[in-house]
């Protein structure tokens, strides 16, 4: 029985499935303080055999096994969770394998093998909610480097008559501080979920995105991009990041067609949640193939 963690800074969803990765049970958990929250947490999977546990999280998280930051929760604006132990916690109360990733890695895992990028070895997950955020999956596998990919924060060229300051904490104006849920609606005035269909900050939504799904695609060149997140139930959005891609683009570098390339998640809320279980049994099996060679 595999276990899987998406862990947010607004809930931590988890999930036990059987070996065909089938969900038995999935409960929500409302992210409070870090010890109140693992309670919740080992009450719900105390009750199952779980032979191996995968864990998506909130970040920036600690990656590199060599590091004492390693299955830590890093620089986390979420009050009360810089520098959780949130792997070793785990680790503690449950001795199986456990995969650790970030929830964007996980979610990109997630839509390649059970999602929208199914059959392809390579894909960019890109969430675009309270936040932004973007996995990949290079050769099939999660990638991380010295860390894990932070898509959401780079900067992009901003239109001449947007003024609005951004909200990221940390840049103020990079892509997740000018593209995000909350900017839209701090720019505009009302909520995303409210904005009418022919509001022109759309056209400058998909700009900003369009924009960073070029350098994604110069920078990693992956098989498809998978957007999915909050902002993405606006459905007329896709149509206008892909006509402004493929501008921008210029007819540079060859991709698939656009409706191919760019396109919507697979597994909408779900992508994150079956990635860990999908984790799970990797580790599972990346772990008796060690001791069987
Ligand atoms: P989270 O990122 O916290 O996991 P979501 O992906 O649901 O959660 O993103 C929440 C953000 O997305 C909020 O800023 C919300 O206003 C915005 N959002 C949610 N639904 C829509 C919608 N239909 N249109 C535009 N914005 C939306
Ligand atoms: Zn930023």
């Amino acid at each position: 029985m595999y276990g899987g963690i998406e862990a947010g800074g607004t809930k931590f969803i988890c999930a036990v499935a059987d070996e065909k990765l089938r969900i038995i049970e999935k409960i929500s958990i409302a992210t409070t303080d870090p010890q109140t929250t693992f309670n919740q947490v080992f009450a719900f999977f105390d009750q199952y055999p779980i032979d191996a546990l995968g864990i998506g999280s909130f970040g920036p998280i600690g990656i590199q096994p060599s590091q004492e930051n390693y299955g830590h929760i890093l620089a986390t604006p979420k009050e009360g969770w810089t520098n959780v132990d949130l792997l070793g916690q785990l680790k503690q109360r449950y001795k199986v394998p456990i995969g650790w990733t970030t929830d964007v890695n996980a979610a990109a895992f997630g839509e390649i093998k059970r999602g929208a990028a199914q059959g392809k070895r390579s894909c960019i997950y890109l969430t675009i909610g309270t936040g932004i955020g973007g996995g990949v999956v290079m050769d099939e596998a999660v990638f991380q480097g010295i860390s894990h990919p932070e898509m959401g924060h780079l900067f992009i060229k901003r239109d001449p008559e947007d003024t609005y300051q951004g909200t990221c904490p940390y840049h103020k104006d990079c892509l997740e501080g000018l593209a995000a849920g909350p900017a839209l609606a701090a720019r505009s005035g009302i909520k995303g979920e409210d904005l009418p269909l022919d509001h022109p900050i759309w056209d400058l939504q998909a700009n900003y995105l369009a924009q960073a799904l070029m350098t994604y695609t110069l920078v990693l060149a992956p098989e498809v991009i998978v957007l999915g997140g909050g902002v993405m139930n606006q459905n007329h959005l896709l149509k206008k990041i892909q006509q402004q891609f493929t501008e921008l683009m210029a007819g540079y570098t060859e991709t698939p067609p656009v409706e191919e390339y760019i396109i919507r998640w697979g597994l909408p809320n779900e992508s994150g949640v079956i990635g860990t279980l999908l984790l799970a049994q990797k580790e599972l099996e990346d772990k008796k193939n060690r001791s069987l060679s």
